[in-house]
């Protein structure tokens, strides 16, 4: 059957604290960079995303990158509304052309945050803005009946927070946001790095060797692996050789944090959905949750299923973008 063109789009967006997805549809994902704005002489716009995050601690003072949202919150205004523009701009969908927008965001946003985001995406075009909890979101991405009585649990770490969301009848029960995630895995590496082994290396570098080796309790056997950089002490290059088992250590607090957040989290659960919890367990999103050996750590931990979809890294955008085929179902879910 012939059907014409959608004139206007309607998009989705996941404002992470690391990373930010564009959904568009009929087109699907048309962004998926990390979300970092650099500016020249601090306040005229350099660019945005990938390009920005390469300058991370690579660049003389004239330039100035910042993360707007690396706290789960928008720290700086006006560069996350550069953010929020630049990437509707890269989505290459002209601005007279953008109808509805969906976006994911942090579960304790301010009513001034609020403002700014919409405001943002109503400078890049969008004729209706609305707004989303990450973790709602994410639960609609990965397929679960929010709106119904049956209570999920989400834990979703990203790169600045983990947020802590039990959910049912399309409403959020129980919420708790740590702000301990996927950077503070950086930072611990570089810290662990510089206190035991005297070794100083950049955030970058932290984030490669987590990403490639990273681990929770590894077996019996760790692997080895190695890292460059300089000897805190003599100023000169060197490499060490660690095993695995450099994370145990290294993220020993981290973890310790996440399984406190969770379980403080399951005490605030009304009894009554204790039995809908302990059926479907934990389902872990959000790039941390990448990290080997995470989800049996917890399930070992808090003695609870978990569960890890294929899609970890991309559930809040596929919410926005289901949450924009069924627009009418799930509009009792948005914040605004
Ligand atoms: P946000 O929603 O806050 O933007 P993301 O869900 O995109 O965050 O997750 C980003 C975090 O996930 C970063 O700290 C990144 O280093 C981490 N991450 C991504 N892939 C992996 C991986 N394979 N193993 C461990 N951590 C990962
Ligand atoms: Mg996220």
């Amino acid at each position: 059957m012939f059907r014409f063109p959608k004139f206007f789009t309607n998009i989705g967006v996941d404002l992470g604290t690391a990373n930010t997805i564009v959904y568009a549809e009929d087109k699907g994902y048309v962004v998926n960079e990390p979300s970092v704005i650099a500016y020249k002489n601090t306040s005229t716009l350099l660019c945005a995303g990938k390009e920005a995050k390469e300058m991370l601690g690579r660049t003389h003072r004239g330039i100035k990158v910042v993360r707007p949202l690396a706290d789960g919150v928008i720290a700086d205004f006006v560069a996350g509304e550069h953010l929020v523009k630049e990437f509707i701009r890269k989505a290459g969908i002209p601005k007279f052309l953008v109808n509805k927008i969906v976006i994911g965001v942090p579960t304790g946003i301010t009513s001034v945050e609020k403002k700014a985001v919409i405001e943002s995406a109503e400078a890049a075009g969008a004729r209706k803005v609305f707004l989303v909890a990450e973790p709602m979101a994410a639960a609609i991405g990965v397929g679960l009946d929010v709106l119904g009585s049956g209570a999920s649990m989400i834990v979703d770490i990203g790169g600045g927070t983990t947020d802590i969301a039990i959910i049912n009848y399309g409403g959020i029960v129980v919420d708790n946001t740590l702000r301990i995630a996927g950077d503070e895995m950086n930072d611990a590496i570089i810290r662990h790095l510089k206190n035991v082994y005297h070794l100083r290396i950049g955030e970058k570098t932290a984030e490669d060797i987590k990403i490639e080796y990273g681990i929770v309790k590894a077996d019996n056997s760790p692997a080895t692996f190695c890292v460059k950089g300089i000897d805190h002490q003599q100023g000169l290059p060197r490499q060490v050789e660690l095993t695995t088992d450099f994370f145990d250590e290294a993220f020993s607090d981290i973890l310790e944090a996440i399984i406190n957040a969770i379980i403080s989290a399951l005490d605030q659960l009304p009894p009554e959905l204790a039995g809908d919890i302990i059926d479907c367990g934990i389902i872990l999103t959000g790039g941390g949750a990448l990290l080997n050996g995470l989800d049996e750590y917890i399930r070992e931990r808090v003695n609870i299923p978990v569960s890890k979809p294929d899609n970890a890294l991309y559930c809040v955008a596929d919410g926005t973008k289901l949450i924009l085929e069924s627009f009418d179902k799930y509009k009792s879910v948005l914040l605004h």
